[in-house]
């Protein structure tokens, strides 16, 4: 990519891509195409392929997706499923057809499957039955990546498909009943240490493990990847360190400075026991995250203490 260069970030409004366009943008690049909702709908075919032809993108980050924690995509299968697919095939085809020299898809590690051995392999993709909460959104982020693979292998396209573990930071949704585990519980131990709460549920077991990524350092690998990396195999972003639901949960406690109990409610999900991914693959392409989990806690820490009031209006 050159300074210069056009480049369409699909879902700049979103945790992923609005980070994309920070750090794109600090880097130098000054042709960024954006489109809100408002103005363009990705699940229209016809608006997706004038609004390609009309601004002419020469690099496409996918980052646009329906997307929400184990509530949501358990309880709005439709939209997790036929959003995404009609969003992620109309902007592929669409950048193929107007010659966009390089497409970055943004999956997610709930592709992989949920008993599959630990650290997750790229290579185990499609080996095993996928974590039944999130099925909808996996099935989706598989047609994606296989999209990608089926215009390179039929036209050259060059389509590289990315997949970031658990992301969190500055920008997160704090809606508790779509939102992931992270930005749920600063919210919860926030609310619970403001109004003197005795107590702060914390959903499930407690025991699963996950494994989460600053989005800056996110970031900075798609972009690594965007220049450095133009294989049809997908690559797992992430930090390879995972910590039970439970840990987290007191780590975010101590940070907040929440003094009353954490319970947990047996009645909602733990979703899948253990995700972390491998991320040998990444490193041996010459990136690695460096934000360690305590650090992009207080970041964003910071960050809700600040928007906290307009992100939740
Ligand atoms: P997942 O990684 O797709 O399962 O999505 P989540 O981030 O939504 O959930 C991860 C784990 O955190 C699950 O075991 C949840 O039950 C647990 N969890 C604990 N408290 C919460 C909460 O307040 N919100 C959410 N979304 N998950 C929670």
């Amino acid at each position: 990519m050159q300074t210069d260069s056009r480049i369409y970030v699909a879902g700049h409004n979103g945790l992923v891509g609005s980070t994309i366009c920070r750090r794109l943008s600090s880097e130098g690049y000054q042709n960024l195409i954006v489109r809100d909702h408002s103005q363009l709908d990705l699940c229209n075919e016809i608006a997706v392929n004038d609004f390609f032809a009309e601004t002419k993108p020469e690099y496409v980050f996918l980052a646009a997706a329906v997307v929400g924690g184990i509530h949501a995509n358990d309880t709005r299968p439709v939209e997790f499923l036929r959003d995404n697919l009609l969003i992620q095939t109309n902007i592929i085809e669409a950048a193929y057809q107007t010659g966009v020299k390089k497409l970055a898809f943004l999956g997610s590690t709930c592709i992989y499957p949920r008993d599959c051995p630990q650290p997750i392999k790229e290579e185990y993709l499609l080996t095993g039955p996928l974590e039944e909460t999130n099925q909808w959104y996996a099935i989706a982020k598989i047609a994606g990546i296989k999209l990608c693979q089926a215009y390179r292998k039929q036209h050259g396209f060059n389509a590289i498909s990315m997949m970031p573990t658990n992301l969190y930071g500055p920008g997160d949704n704090f809606d508790l009943q779509s939102s992931h585990v992270l930005p749920a519980l600063i919210r919860k131990f926030h609310e619970g240490k403001v109004n003197h709460s005795k107590q702060v549920e914390v959903w499930g077991s407690g025991k699963p493990f996950r494994e989460f990524l600053y989005v800056e350092d996110m970031a900075e690998a798609c972009c690594y990847l965007m220049e450095n990396y133009n294989d049809e195999s997908i690559i797992n972003i992430g930090t390879g360190q995972d910590v039970s639901i439970k840990a987290l949960a007191e780590l975010i406690k101590d940070i907040i400075g929440y003094e009353g109990n954490i319970v947990f409610d047996s009645s909602k999900p733990d979703g899948t026991p253990k995700k972390v991914t491998d991320v040998t693959k990444i490193k041996a392409s010459g990136w690695q995250s460096t934000t360690s989990l305590q650090a992009g806690l207080e970041k964003t820490y910071a960050w809700y203490l600040k928007n906290a009031p307009k992100a939740l209006a």
